[in-house]
């Protein structure tokens, strides 16, 4: 993981003198190297200062802008903080923005409370002072109220940071698209200008006969060690052996380039394979096991949120997959969607071991390609897609609960995943087709939608979340009054 930072400012005034001030930044101090040591956080929390005037804040915003490793700021208010001198500090802040409503006691101590206690000890008031010029300003934030030393409350900020982290990880990613989008595909196309001034995002295309080049300098002895690393990690089940130091090739020809570039997300096309003989399959899957994001028929939208969504979840273990919907099973009662995709499903979802084959693809026009093959697990998930609805990014997600296989589909040699998207199949589809949500998507076991919907508000993107309670009128309804609203941002 990268190691990013989140700093802590506190802020109080000097209205209390200073032994109040001296208390305070101690306690701070505490506070954030426990809830370090507590293993919740997935990035360390660094106490930063005991913000007093308008001039400390502006200071401390302005470091926190420049500075590359800090990817957010968390404040709290362990006294009254008069929010003016905020103003100049926070509308210069570049970095995600989290207010911890939090206090360093957890009960009051009924035989002992005086007015000394209540001045140091009034976070319920300055918090509130302090809510109030970031609702003043629209300021995007996120608001954590809890008790520090409490588990839920510190699992609740480490969700937090990881959505912040995705905020750093998109502004600086690069994604390298092998070949145009696919002929005629409306939702994987967008504005990738306003994607870059929105998103940060890089997105640009190299030739696929630089990667056939790059694919022919590959030397007989780096394939070997890449099917080395193959056979420790799958079953390899086929005696076509060609077939894999194929994609083992390709896979080392798309991992020199991306990283020559600084890239970890790219996408590619079944009708831009000019001069390869196989659909990159084992060798995307095995690209996006490493981290990178990956996009299939061009999409380069849905190869960014792969990236992304990993990075967010980074270390979790329920594994992050690009997806694509399908088919249905309608069987009254027992409906499900299944996702796969011609070959690059991600084998970080996948319940055991995936075993690499090889199998004739319906279309592309190349040669069989070699693929992991494998069942996705059970498990609570979501599903996340990025539009363009020209003018503005839209991003849906739906929460979808993943099921143990139960059919043995001999004849599909994909990797796959069945769940049963929320509230239902019929009202979930319905809900996803009046979004627009694309077939591709993203699908998360390490993400949850509160992080999505965080990443979405921090990013300034709208956010449509279906989830058990949607109901299709209140999507609608949602979906008229969103569209105004983003008409007149
Ligand atoms: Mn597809």
């Amino acid at each position: 993981m990268k190691q990013y930072e989140f700093w802590f400012v506190v802020g109080s005034q000097f209205l209390y003198g200073p032994e109040v001030l001296e208390t305070v930044a101690l306690r701070a101090a505490e506070m954030s190297k426990e809830m370090n040591a507590s293993g919740n956080l997935p990035y360390r929390l660094v106490y930063k200062t005991t913000a007093k005037t308008n001039q400390e804040i502006a200071d401390v915003v302005r470091e926190a802008n420049y500075d590359t490793n800090c990817a957010g700021v968390i404040t709290w208010c362990h006294t009254f903080s008069p929010s003016k001198m905020w103003i100049n500090g926070f509308t210069a802040l570049q970095k995600p923005y989290c207010h911890f409503a939090t206090q360093y006691n957890r009960e009051i101590p009924q035989d002992e409370i005086d007015m000394d206690f209540m001045n140091l000890n009034q976070a319920a008031h300055g918090d509130r002072e302090h809510g109030f010029i970031a609702a003043r300003l629209r300021m995007p934030r996120k608001v954590i109220a809890g008790y520090w030393h409490d588990a839920d409350v510190q699992i609740r900020i480490g969700n937090w940071m990881r959505a912040a982290a995705g905020v750093a990880f998109s502004k600086e990613l690069k994604v390298m698209r092998f070949g145009d989008n696919m002929r005629e595909v409306a939702v994987t196309e967008g504005d990738k200008v306003e994607t870059q001034i929105k998103l940060g995002w890089q997105v640009n295309t190299w030739p696929v006969g630089k990667l056939v080049e790059t694919m022919d300098a590959v030397t007989e002895s780096e394939v070997d060690a890449q099917m080395e690393i193959y056979r420790q990690t799958y079953t390899i089940a086929t005696d076509d052996v060609e077939s894999i130091r194929y994609q083992a090739r390709e896979e080392i020809a798309m991992k020199r380039m991306l990283d020559a570039e600084g890239c970890m997300a790219f996408s590619n096309t079944f009708q831009d394979l000019y001069g390869m003989k196989q659909l990159p399959g084992l060798a995307s899957q095995h690209l996006m096991a490493s981290g990178y994001g990956y996009g299939g028929e061009g999409d380069w939208k849905v190869a960014a949120m792969t990236a992304i969504l990993k990075a967010m979840g980074e270390g979790k273990g329920g594994g992050t997959s690009f997806m694509e919907d399908y088919t249905y099973h309608l069987e009254k009662g027992n409906e499900y969607s299944l996702g796969a995709h011609m070959l690059e499903v991600c084998p970080s979802i996948a319940m055991e071991k995936p075993r690499i084959e090889v199998h004739a693809l319906g279309i592309g026009d190349r040669e069989a390609p070699a693929r992991l093959v494998f069942e996705g697990h059970e498990g609570s998930a979501i599903a996340v897609s990025l539009i363009d609805m020209g003018g503005r990014m839209r991003l849906i997600c739906q929460d979808i609960e993943c099921v143990k296989p139960f059919m043995k589909m001999p004849k599909l040699p994909v990797a796959r995943v069945m769940w049963k998207p929320m509230p239902s199949l019929e009202t979930g589809v319905e809900c996803w087709i009046l979004a627009g949500g694309a077939h591709h998507t993203v699908l998360s076991y390490d993400v949850t939608a509160e992080q999505m919907k965080d990443w979405a508000r921090m990013m300034d993107i709208e956010f449509v979340h279906i989830n058990k309670n949607t109901t299709v009128d209140s999507l609608e309804h949602d979906l008229f009054l969103s569209d105004l609203a983003w008409k007149l941002k």
